[in-house]
């Protein structure tokens, strides 16, 4: 099967399988876990912050980074098609009581700055006090120029906002731009990166951020059920993943582009756009077409009307052709 529905789906090589099992493991809520601490140095190393802490997933990442950095009754400004807002199934205000207000994401995936100005409330008991912006880089692929976030960074700064990054991937980001991870990161109070997509490992995502910061969302990960004990399986994974597989990541950003390179090429096919390891493209009828396909080994996801393409570490350059010839042929019949 080629399966571009997602970076999601890609699965651990025989490679990460062998160093899971190898992991020198503990109790990590005790501490215990040298595999797990080894991989939250290593991260918030590589992301130029003080601390890390390793959680299941980026959601929960995300919801630990609204509440180590809001109370209740705080908001937090963000874009309105952003994961944390939309994706997340509405945590940080049903489980943090943080009002979320969100602002329009420009189609390049930058935020306006002067509406997120606009929404910054005044300290009146009438409002909810702003406590926080958040990005998300990148976005549909989509890298953030690193000035904006800059700018962003400034903004937050005038008005006494933290500024918190979702970066499940970031790694495309920095990749994309020829930068350090840690230049991406650099603006940022906090930062979640997600290793279970473009970098390949099963589970887990990583928030990094201050010493202060990063114990305040280490309680909340407790309280939402993310503390884990011999997690150095999870981790060692993931450390994997840090030594192997970002600099790979132009392999996939080549790809998407051979990909809406090829299909471009097809009659009644629309190509809406592509960025880093993610291409949307318009079919006559991306949905009939997703079931046809299927048939053929290759999995796609449901044009409705725009199908989205992700490329990852388990498509090769060969799989982009085969992938192109198959939508050709059922296009054609
Ligand atoms: C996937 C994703 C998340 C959440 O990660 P999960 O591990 O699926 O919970 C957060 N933000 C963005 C932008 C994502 O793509």
């Amino acid at each position: 099967m080629i399966d571009l529905r997602s970076d999601t789906v890609s699965r651990p090589s025989a490679a990460m399988r062998q160093a899971m099992a190898d992991a020198e493991v503990g109790d990590d809520v005790w501490g215990d876990d040298p595999t797990v601490a080894e991989l939250e140095r290593v991260t918030a190393e590589l992301l130029g912050k003080d601390a890390a802490v390793f959680v299941p997933s980026g959601t929960q990442s995300n919801l630990c980074a609204l509440m180590a950095h809001c109370q209740r009754g705080d908001e937090y400004i963000v874009g309105d098609n952003a994961h944390t807002y939309r994706y997340e199934a509405g945590g940080g205000a049903v489980l943090g009581s943080i009002q979320p207000q969100p602002v329009p994401i420009l189609p390049d995936g930058r935020l306006d700055l002067d509406r997120v100005q606009a929404v910054i409330k005044p300290a009146d008991h009438h409002f909810a006090d702003s406590r926080l912006l958040c990005l998300e880089n990148t976005h549909d692929g989509k890298v953030l120029p690193l000035d904006h976030q800059l700018e962003a960074a400034a903004l937050a700064e005038a008005n006494g906002l933290a500024l918190h990054l979702d970066g499940a991937r970031m790694w495309n980001a920095a990749v994309a731009l020829g930068v350090a991870p840690r230049e991406v990161a650099g603006p940022f109070d906090t930062v979640s990166v997600c290793l279970s997509k473009g970098l390949g490992a099963p589970v887990g995502s990583v928030l990094v951020g201050s010493a202060h910061l990063i114990e305040r969302a280490r309680k909340w990960r407790k309280m939402l059920g993310g503390g884990m004990r011999q997690s150095g399986v999870l981790a060692a994974a993931g450390l994997h993943a840090i030594e192997h597989n970002i600099e790979r990541l132009a392999d996939d950003h080549a790809n998407a582009a051979r990909l809406v390179d090829g299909l471009g090429r097809l009659d009644g096919v629309e190509v809406v756009g592509h960025a880093t390891n993610m291409a949307f493209v318009r079919f006559p009828d991306g949905i009939g077409l997703a079931r046809a396909v299927a048939d053929d080994g290759l999995l796609i996801a449901e044009g409705r009307p725009v199908t989205r393409f992700v490329t990852h570490l388990d498509v090769s350059a060969d799989d982009i052709e085969t992938t192109i010839e198959i939508v050709a042929k059922h296009l054609a019949g």
